[in-house]
């Protein structure tokens, strides 16, 4: 990877705004995971360590700025000061919250930090412009410091203004987080050591479409999970029963199978359950058994052999969306038994993209067995479908 990183960057006693994604989940002022947090603090402490004026901004939730009453219940929501608060408690610095987004409380904030101290900027979504990229707005600012880092992975996708706006100003790096997707990414989808295996599950084909050509362009074989399975089976002409069906999908279904030819593995068969519920019935079918008041809720054992067959020897691969509803105990065994035969493999580069498939590898507890598990849930989509990220692309070359 070629693009500027924080440690090109001169610091040293400068004030360095940083975008971090610290879009947590909160209930009633309690961080539930604080993952995204964690993840942000080697560029943290790292800016800490080199004495510069650290200051912080993210998004939190989402701002209606359509109906201003929603618009006072949103910003009540999602306020980051339980955020800032947590933060305190990780880092060995001075933590300054700014209830702010703009204006004299926060410029006096800022113009006060002494070096190695941090002031955290107020929801950046409280700004109706942050999401239209308002060029005022990044103005603003990009005037408060002298260099920008982008840390916040999960929101790299976004051309907002404080993700592309004020790197478009400020000389920009990227950080340590950022740095690491990119690499762990970048070798699986434009370097991939082969047999590159490529699986892809989840609810909709819909929600893939895109993710699926892009890696039948590039794998060597895309194993097929989940609920879009159905989709495809639908396609090859049999009935699926209560399944996750898209109608409007299945001649698209058909043109991949047709193009794809033996690069596309299916599910050969299935766990089916006559409701969506962990007390459900459940019976193990082939693909042309699934009774019409059935509904197909995770990959068989046969799918699981056959998945394991091919994963076999595989030193790339990219795994989106569970091969089940692994959120309920009687459907989460293929999804399991898929993590662990990818967690066996030798010498190879394991990456998972999505924000339900990377909850589901660590649910089971295979967190630290994968080379990389992204922290970003649509930007690891859009990476994985091919695109370019406007968070990432604003960031200069290295000279
Ligand atoms: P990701 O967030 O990793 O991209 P998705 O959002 O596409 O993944 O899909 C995750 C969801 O798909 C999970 O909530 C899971 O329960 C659901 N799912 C998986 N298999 C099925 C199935 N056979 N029927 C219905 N839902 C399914
Ligand atoms: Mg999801």
């Amino acid at each position: 990877m070629n693009k500027m990183t924080v440690k090109d960057l001169d610091v040293k006693h400068k004030k360095v705004l940083v975008r971090v994604d610290f879009n947590v989940p909160i209930q009633d002022g309690v961080i539930g995971d604080d993952n995204r947090i964690v993840s942000a603090l080697p560029t943290i402490n790292y800016l800490l360590e080199q004495k510069a004026r650290v200051i912080l901004f993210s998004h939190l939730g989402k701002v209606d700025h359509k109906d201003p009453e929603k618009t006072e219940k949103d910003k009540k929501k999602n306020n980051m000061a339980p955020v800032a608060k947590h933060l305190a408690t990780l880092v060995d610095a001075k933590v300054t919250f700014v209830e702010e987004t703009r204006g004299a409380i926060l410029e006096e904030a800022v113009n006060n930090l002494q070096d190695g101290e941090i002031v955290v900027i107020q929801n950046t979504r409280y700004e109706k412009g942050e999401s239209k990229n308002d060029p005022e707005l990044s103005r603003y600012w990009a005037s408060l410091a002298d260099c920008f880092v982008s840390d916040a992975f999960g929101s790299s996708h976004r051309a907002h203004a404080s993700t592309v706006g004020v790197a478009e100003i400020l000389p920009s790096a990227l950080g340590f987080l950022v740095e690491k997707e990119v690499k762990a990414l970048s070798a699986a989808i434009f370097n991939p050591k082969r047999p590159f295996v490529a699986i892809v599950g989840g609810a909709k084909v819909s929600d893939k479409i895109a993710v699926v050509e892009n890696l039948l362009n590039i794998a060597d074989k895309v194993l097929i999970g989940g609920g879009m399975a159905y989709t495809f089976f639908k396609a090859q002409g049999l009935e699926v029963g209560n399944s996750l069906l898209e109608e409007d999908r299945v001649e698209l279904a058909k043109d991949f199978l047709t193009r794809a030819k033996d690069k596309l593995v299916l599910p050969i068969d299935n766990i089916v359950a006559d409701k969506f519920a962990v007390d459900a019935n459940t019976k193990v079918v082939s693909n042309k058994e699934i009774p019409s008041d059935y509904m197909g809720l995770d990959i068989g054992p046969e799918t699981i052999e056959l998945f394991k067959k091919e994963l076999q020897g595989a030193k790339t691969v990219v795994w989106n969306g569970p091969m089940g509803v692994f959120e309920m105990e009687p459907f989460a065994k293929g999804t399991l038994e898929v993590c662990r035969a990818i967690s066996e493999l030798e010498d190879a580069n394991t990456v998972i993209g999505g924000g339900d498939s990377a909850a589901a590898a660590i649910q089971l507890g295979f967190k630290e067995k994968f080379t990389h598990i992204s922290t970003g849930g649509g930007a690891s989509l859009e990476f994985m479908e091919g695109k370019q990220l406007p968070g990432i692309e604003v960031i200069a070359n290295k000279e």
